[in-house]
């Protein structure tokens, strides 16, 4: 999820600019856009390819190819790792970047866009032996005490409405209470709001995300980017999962992340290139963690799928179909969605 969309920013771009024009002489105005316009039209589609990130990427050694009749033949035994859900922050952001307010579920339910509460996690995996992994990276530490130095700063901040969001958790005062340093952070997508929490953990600690996360092209990368690599800093390359096609097709690929059968990488593209579930076995059965294939409890349960803030709709309801279709064979699964949590069974 990018908590706001082109149109939603340019409106704040245009705001701004109309905001200085008024301030300036009537006369002078046109010799003053005139060249930024000028510019700005030239390279619009330099701006259009813009990366969603410049940090360095190379292949993870981590994750065996594996396929989704390996995974299932497992999926309903007990496995031995341990899951807690860290609320990072709250938050709010429009429902059309969440949903698809088009579909023909979301019409005949009346759906209309308006500020929809998210919340921002990071999810703790113990193994017993590869030690703690975290599910994306929650919120950081500055966001709760100083947002002048936090990676989301600045105009970017103000267009996603930042003064909105309510730290709860922050992963670095998790950290420092558990006395933990994490053996690997696993992101569901690239995102801004996925690596909020990022820079509260340590430079070491490698980062694993689907194929193509970083080469996403688009002009709002030329405002998110910054942020992005900016969470990132100075650690090393992003390790790129190497999915290959599951046999059945019943996902786009399909990895056992440690070659023992106990947390699995799911290939679910659609709302980002690479965007990747995960599966954690469970004394208590299976969790899985969709990432933004689904932002809320409505788009589950209802089967609808993301909406604005998604690259390719159509490859992201495929993925969500995919996802509930795991489900549905398998109903002990429990599910830990993108931005909401669903009502306890
Ligand atoms: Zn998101």
């Amino acid at each position: 999820m990018i908590p706001f969309n082109i149109r939603q920013f340019s409106c704040v771009f245009v705001g701004l600019t109309f905001s200085r024009m008024n301030s300036a002489k009537p006369t002078k105005l046109w010799k003053k856009l005139a060249i930024p316009a000028a510019l700005l039209a030239l390279s619009a589609g330099l701006l259009s390819r813009w990366p969603a990130s410049r940090h360095a990427t190379e292949a993870a050694r981590l994750g065996q190819t594996s396929s989704s009749e390996r995974l299932e033949a497992v999926i309903d035994q007990p496995g031995p790792l341990s899951v807690e859900t860290l609320v990072g922050a709250d938050w709010q952001v429009p429902r059309s970047g969440l949903i698809n307010l088009k579909s023909t579920r979301a019409q005949a339910a009346g759906m209309k866009d308006g500020p929809e509460p998210i919340q921002i996690y990071a999810y703790a995996i113990r193994h017993p032996t590869q030690g703690l992994f975290l599910v994306d990276t929650g919120a950081e530490r500055a966001l709760s005490n100083d947002r002048d130095h936090a990676a989301l700063r600045g105009i970017l901040a103000r267009a996603a409405h930042l003064d909105l969001l309510e730290v709860r958790t922050t992963t670095g005062a998790w950290l420092t209470a558990h006395d933990l340093v994490p053996s690997g952070v696993l992101l569901t997508h690239l995102h801004l709001d996925h690596v909020l929490g990022m820079p509260d953990i340590p430079g070491s600690v490698p980062v694993y995300a689907g194929p193509g996360e970083s080469d996403e092209r688009g002009l709002m990368n030329v405002f998110t980017q910054p942020v992005i690599d900016r969470a990132l800093g100075e650690r090393g390359p992003i390790r790129q999962w190497q999915f290959q096609p599951d046999p059945s097709g019943r996902f786009a690929g399909v990895l056992d992340v440690f070659g023992d059968g106990t947390l699995w990488a799911l290939y679910v593209p659609g709302h980002t290139a690479g965007s990747t579930a995960y599966l954690a076995r469970t004394p208590k059965g299976p969790v899985l963690f969709t990432g933004d294939a689904c932002h809320t409890a409505w788009g589950w349960e209802h089967g609808v799928e993301p909406g604005t803030f998604s690259d390719d709709q159509p490859m992201s309801a495929k993925s969500l179909r995919q996802l509930r279709d795991l489900v549905a064979r398998h109903p002990s699964i429990d599910v830990r969605l993108g931005h909401q949590a669903l009502a306890q069974r």
